[in-house]
């Protein structure tokens, strides 16, 4: 390590008209946010600002006021609107000097491609006096550091593989050993954001220096625990557990699907689905990470009556006496796909995903789910009310998941 300098606050400069004009995102600022993040250091501000000298340097005046790491990132480069090295001279009051590390590094990584090096490439190597360099193994333009009245300012390449690589070399140089923040997320389906946080809100009262985050990816919610103390962070994540219940259905922070395919590979047993008003969700979040083949057999979207009776052996007294949208035809449809599928274990959907379809006695949202193992059926009913159709689907899509999940963890096959 460089230095012995405490950097707790942080603040990002990306510099680039792209960025302002909305024709990019700014991709790298949310990168180094999360690498931030996990070195402990917390950031104040993302400023945004466009390939102009004076711009720059306000800005980089103001960064350097509010926190005690301010890294910038692009406008390194050998063109016209690459300004970047200019405006922290005028910012920090220091002379652009060539610096001969630098132009080591230009000159032999040009010599590569063209002989003689063009001169305006070698501006790459005018930065401000006192400068400390950062190579660049993906590209020309070397990134360089300065010590500030706080801290230490950062300056990164635009290109994001060469500002990912290059921050490596800032994270092993200048900043403190990971782990600073110790961290417990659970993972949540079936309660809302406010209804958990209502059940957290004694714990988290009771501790301020834990700081609690909320992720929605609907429909799961993630709950993250920060602290500096990881036995708190245990005690809290656990406590917290307890009071949100059976909606948490992993304390490692993965998704449904994920949880759900590393069930069925551990026990090694084979799924399939039967799926009407999913319409064959269940079974695109079965298969979306790589290895599902493993576990995964296949399924049947069996949307109208006569698939059902003629794939899945779905009574059609069934069918025209209690409707298919009901418990008997769920449990057959399960069975069925089991039985057609040659699973260990089956899940199917059969429900009223709107905005028509429904009747007096079977309400908009509601959708029948079975699981269907070698020795037992299981059944589940539930009315997903006032979402949209597309909502409604994705639901139940991952209800289906999580009762496969519970019978999946029960089951003794
Ligand atoms: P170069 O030597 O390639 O000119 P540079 O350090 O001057 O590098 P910029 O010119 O600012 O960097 O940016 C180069 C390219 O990197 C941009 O055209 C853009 O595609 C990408 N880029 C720059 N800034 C960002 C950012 N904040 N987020 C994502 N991509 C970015
Ligand atoms: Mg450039």
């Amino acid at each position: 390590m460089k230095s012995q300098m405490t950097l707790r606050t942080a603040c990002i400069v990306s510099t680039g008209d792209e960025l302002l004009r909305g024709t990019i995102a700014d991709t790298n600022a949310a990168f180094l946010a999360a690498r931030l993040r996990q070195h402990g250091v917390s950031l104040r501000r993302i400023i945004v600002v466009g390939d102009d000298i004076q711009d720059i340097a306000s800005a980089l005046r103001e960064a350097t006021d509010l926190a005690d790491i301010v890294v910038v990132g692009g406008g390194l480069g050998p063109t016209t609107d690459d300004v970047t090295a200019q405006a922290a001279g005028l910012a920090f009051g220091r002379p652009l000097v060539r610096n001969a590390t630098a132009e080591q590094m230009v000159r032999s990584v040009m010599a590569r491609f063209v002989r003689p090096v063009p001169e305006c490439n070698l501006k790459q190597a005018d930065l401000p006096e006192d400068s400390e360099i950062l190579p660049n193994e993906r590209g020309t333009a070397p990134g360089f550091a300065m010590r500030t009245q706080r801290g230490l300012a950062v300056f990164l390449p635009g290109v994001p593989s060469e500002l990912e690589s290059m921050w490596a070399v800032v994270e092993r140089e200048y900043l403190p050993s990971r782990g600073v923040f110790h961290r417990a997320d659970l993972s949540c389906f079936g309660m809302g954001e406010s209804a958990i946080a209502e059940k957290l809100a004694g714990l988290t009262a009771q501790h301020p220096e834990i700081r609690v985050s909320y992720r929605a990816v609907f429909p799961e919610i993630y709950v993250g625990f920060e602290a500096a103390d990881a036995t708190l962070v245990t005690h809290v994540a656990q406590r917290a557990h307890r009071a949100i219940g059976e909606a948490v259905f992993d304390v490692r922070g993965l998704s449904l699907p994920k949880v759900v395919a590393e069930a069925l590979k551990t026990r090694g047993l084979t799924c399939g689905v039967a799926e009407s008003c999913t319409g064959g969700q269940v079974a695109r979040l079965l298969t979306q990470e790589a290895g599902a083949s493993s576990f995964f057999r296949g399924g049947v979207v069996a949307y109208s009556n006569e698939i059902k009776s003629r794939l899945l052996r779905v009574s059609t007294t069934d069918l025209e006496s209690v409707g298919a949208v009901s418990e008997p035809v769920a449990r057959s449809m399960a069975r069925g796909a089991m039985l057609a599928l040659g699973v260990d274990i089956a899940v199917a959907t059969t429900g009223i995903a709107g905005p028509d379809g429904a009747t007096a006695d079977k309400p908009l949202g509601l959708v029948h789910f079975a699981v269907a193992l070698r020795d037992r059926t299981i059944h589940h009913c539930q009315i997903f009310n006032g979402f949209a159709r597309t909502r409604v689907q994705r639901a139940a899509a991952y209800r289906a998941l999580r009762l496969l999940l519970d019978a999946v963890r029960e089951s003794t096959c």
